[in-house]
């Protein structure tokens, strides 16, 4: 016996989206909870990966299993498929475990040919509604299984108009749409060289293999990438006995979510339009209403409506996107699924769906993905500026941004790709402008409304648009736009405000972000959950108060390389480089120590309450040191003057230095605690400056904790010398000033070698912190910037590596190293303190594996700080709920 292909709606249940996909999965969900879906049936994912295993062949025993099922719905309905005088009518729509909008467009009104339109006239009689039908059903199916360009149904459509001189689709009469027929045949026999399929269940065959094809088709392919979604999952195929929209003014459809998927509010927020058929709302081609003049035109309806989408939220306890049609009166649910949202809104419906009691403080951590925080701690417009606003569309997805407005995708995405800002600006968009859409700043479209695909799309990434402006008028053919008599050229600056639907001319100023009373109570729930502390990075007291604000627990690396290059600095740092002996450097330390205690001062007092992890001096000299070429154009520039003979000199004396400091791989050159074992008296200055502000500090009667970091550790041995350096340093300070304070000492561990000998390491050490930039790169051997530039991209898409590992830890590699040294670490030292400071430590998956491995803390840079706080929490509730 073959596999159970095919499910009734009412043989499913919402547990079983991997074999049903979410559509399919969530429709049988409905039809079991009793809800008004008409009748249908699912084929599985399971086919669909059969089908592709078979060489793209229809698996033995589906089309067996479709018939059985077809026949259960002509019970249901009563009509009967191919039927002359009563026909039943199907959708076929696609559907994955993970929402992919718009990856094949749904087939509507499927069972229709020359015969059953005349039934379907006859049973409804309504020849109008028929024609209606049967034209957007050969136009469906024409480009979506036997892919005739889109356009060209939409021109005979706009001739049809012209010649009965109406504007609107829904205003043709019947006799015009017979005429449409016609020339949608004819246009199909010559673009394919056979007539459009007449019988049903040969047009039935077609529609489900074109959609098993559609999930390898390119626009399925980028979502997937971009989404993350594995490419071996397959989709569904929904098959659903027809309800219409486009039966006249009494019928309607709609999409509608349960709260405001962009603000989080608690109010039903949609879309509908009478006499129009499923795609109508969201392909934006004519301007939909509110759902609230839904209460107006059928006050009975409105109340169904609200009470079901009441009823599909409580059942599935988060905001839904629900997909409805009206027929004569009746209401009819398609679809519901967990809506999409945008950050804010994110967190405003969990946190508020955790208050009315309907999720756990848990669960509402859980719902939030922590990368799409990111948006929120972005910047918006600043409302003080003066502003030159041409437009007003609708607030489609929040946020502002300015670029230079292109009229098409791929331009977008070529200007995107050379660093340009672009807007991109369409009358509407569809799933073939995604790779345009990712590559803009915005999106600014002139018809459709909040549902529409750019509204959607572009909430789901996080990006501003502004969808419905009326007022532009697009030319495609010359690459401009007009707004109120202005034309305005591809390229012209301007902004948009996702927030308010304003589009203005011109760049605007941005200002920084604030955490939302939501935000701050989710972050509450998080530091109640979370066991790993959250650090930050900061050099300087601004990013260090930046930090504080966002709620970081400390400093886990303030570099100090920064305050070197400072151009004041610069030339005493160059001669304490240069200084032929000890006594020359000490003299140029000696300048340099006032400063760099003023630094630490500064950032431990912002900080004071909390540690302040400080790295010595990590990167080689030359970085301090003026590059070869412009060195030699400066010689041979004062060589050919011939007058100054000093300067001469001194740039020859440094040319010289250079020279003999250039390395051949300075990654892995002589830097980080090499210069603390060569040049022992710069560790000693900074260990001295750091003490000196600790001293101060504690006499002004502030609580600091001051640690003292070593970097690029290979050998205990290096680490012993240096806090010997450094303790002497501490020590004296203590003697000189007359106080005692705490202080620590520890290492990074950025070497394979530092982690293989962690339990010696640890010996000297009273903390670890994994620096994984550098760890990637030793142990991988790869040079960032080199890999990044030039090889890692075949990496990915030969899928060798899954990730970047300097973007997700690589858990298996440098995870194993960690794993071994925080291990070996704490047997010869159980008190010892371990975090990480790389870049992972502000990437939610990398956070998730140093609560696993059981880290003390994270830290990454100030703006991350809530990001890491959620994903803490989130591994956290993981982590307990195994
Ligand atoms: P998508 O996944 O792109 O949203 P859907 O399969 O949900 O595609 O269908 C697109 C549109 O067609 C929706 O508006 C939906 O409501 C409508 N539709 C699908 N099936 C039917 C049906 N059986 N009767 C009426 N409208 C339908
Ligand atoms: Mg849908
Ligand atoms: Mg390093």
């Amino acid at each position: 016996m073959s596999k159970k292909f095919v499910y009734l709606f009412r043989e499913g249940q919402a547990s079983m989206r991997d074999l049903l996909g979410g559509k399919g999965a969530n429709l049988a969900e409905m039809t079991n909870i009793g809800l008004p879906v008409p009748p249908g049936f699912t084929i599985t994912t399971e086919a669909c990966n059969d089908y592709y295993a078979l060489g793209r062949n229809l698996p033995e025993g589906l089309w067996e299993q479709i018939g059985p099922a077809l026949g259960d719905i002509e019970k249901a309905t009563g009509k009967k498929f191919g039927d002359k005088d009563n026909p039943l009518l199907v959708s076929v729509r696609s559907g994955a475990k993970f929402s992919m909008p718009g990856m094949m467009d749904t087939i509507l009104n499927l069972g229709l040919n020359d015969e059953t339109v005349e039934g379907l006239a006859a049973s409804t009689q309504n020849a109008r509604f028929a024609y209606d039908s049967y034209r957007r059903f050969i136009q469906m199916f024409g480009d979506v299984v036997l892919e005739v360009e889109h356009h060209e149904f939409e021109r005979i459509l706009e001739e049809a108009k012209e010649k009965q001189n109406v504007n609107y689709d829904s205003e043709l009469t019947a006799e015009s749409l017979k005429g449409v027929v016609e020339g949608y045949k004819r246009l199909i026999q010559r673009r394919t060289g056979s007539p459009f399929p007449l019988e049903p269940m040969k047009q039935l065959e077609q529609a489900i293999l074109a959609v098993f094809r559609s999930w390898n088709n390119d626009r399925a392919i980028v979502y997937r990438r971009i989404n993350s979604i594995p490419d071996n999952i397959g989709t569904a195929v929904n098959v659903q006995s027809m309800v219409f929209g486009n039966m006249g003014n009494d019928s309607g459809t709609g999409v509608a979510f349960t709260r405001n998927p962009s603000t989080g509010e608690r109010v039903l927020y949609g879309e509908y339009l009478m006499n129009a058929q499923g795609e109508d709302v969201v392909a934006g081609i004519r301007t939909p209403q509110p759902i609230k003049s839904l209460e107006d035109e059928n006050q009975a309806i409105y109340a169904q409506f609200v009470e079901t989408s009441n009823s599909l939220e409580a059942h599935y306890r988060d905001m839904q996107d629900i997909e409805f049609t009206i027929e004569r009166g009746r209401l009819y649910i398609l679809q519901t699924r967990n809506g999409k949202r945008t950050a804010p809104a994110a967190i405003r419906v969990a946190v508020e769906l955790c208050r009315e009691g309907v999720i756990s403080k848990e669960e509402a951590i859980a719902r939030i993905e922590p990368g799409q925080l990111d948006q929120l701690l972005h910047r918006r417009m600043d409302s003080e500026a003066k502003l030159e606003v041409i437009a007003k569309g609708l607030p489609a997805s929040p946020g502002a941004a300015s670029g230079k407005i292109v009229f098409d995708a791929d331009e977008a995405e070529r200007l995107g790709h050379t660093g340009e800002k672009v807007l991109l600006v369409r009358t509407e968009t569809t799933p073939d402008d995604i790779h345009g859409i990712l590559a803009a700043q915005g999106i600014l479209t002139s018809r459709g409304g909040m549902t529409s695909h750019a509204a959607v799309v572009a909430r789901h990434m996080g990006k501003p648009a502004v969808c419905g402006c009326e007022a532009l008028r697009i030319d495609y053919a010359h690459n401009t736009v007009t707004i109120d008599g202005v034309t305005y050229p591809e390229g012209t600056l301007f902004s948009i405000d996702g927030t308010t639907g304003r589009v203005i001319k011109g760049a605007v100023p941005m200002i920084d972000p604030e955490l939302s009373e939501e935000f701050k109570e989710l972050l509450g729930w998080a530091d109640e959950i979370r066991t790993l502390k959250v650090l930050a990075n900061a050099d300087n007291p601004r990013d260090a108060q930046k930090a504080r604000d966002f709620g970081a627990q400390g400093i886990g690396l303030c570099r100090t390389e920064h305050m070197f290059m400072d151009p004041a600095r610069i030339p005493i740092v160059q001669e304490m480089i240069l200084a032929q002996t000890l006594p020359e450097r000490e003299v140029a330390l000696a300048k340099l120590l006032p400063m760099q205690e003023e630094d630490f001062y500064g950032i431990l007092k912002v900080m004071a309450g909390f540690p302040v992890t400080i790295r010595l001096l990590d990167p080689p000299l030359h970085e301090f040191l003026p590059n070869v070429e412009e060195l030699v154009v400066d010689i041979t520039k004062l060589k050919l003057q011939g007058d100054r003979e000093e300067e001469l000199n001194e740039k020859e004396v440094l040319l010289r230095k250079v020279r003999a400091l250039s390395e051949m791989n300075p990654m892995l050159g002589h830097r980080g605690c090499r210069l603390g074992i060569t040049f022992p008296e710069i560790y000693a200055m900074q260990a001295r400056a750091i003490f000196q502000a600790a001293a101060r500090l504690v006499k002004e009667g502030y609580e600091i904790y001051p640690e003292v970091m070593i970097p690029l550790v290979i050998h205990v041995k290096e680490l012993a010398k240096l806090r010997k350096v450094t303790e002497e340093a501490a020590q004296t300070v203590m003697a000189e000033q007359g106080v005692t304070f705490a202080y620590t000492i520890g290492t990074m561990i950025e070497v394979p070698r530092a982690a293989l000998t962690a339990d010696e390491v640890a010996t000297a050490a009273d903390f670890f912190s994994f620096g994984t930039n550098d760890l990637t790169q030793t142990t991988l051997g790869f040079s960032r910037d080199d890999a990044e530039g030039k090889f890692l991209p075949a990496y990915l898409e030969q899928n060798i590596l899954e990730h970047n590992p300097f973007a997700v830890l690589d858990r298996i590699g440098v995870g194993k190293l960690m794993k071994m040294g925080v291990q070996l670490g704490r047997e010869a030292n159980p008190g010892l303190k371990v975090g990480i400071c790389g870049e992972h430590g502000g990437d939610p998956s990398s956070i998730e594996f140093c609560h696993q491995i059981g880290l003390n803390y994270v830290s990454c840079s100030p703006f991350r700080v809530p990001i890491a706080c959620l994903a803490a929490a989130q591994a956290a509730v993981s982590s307990k709920g195994q």
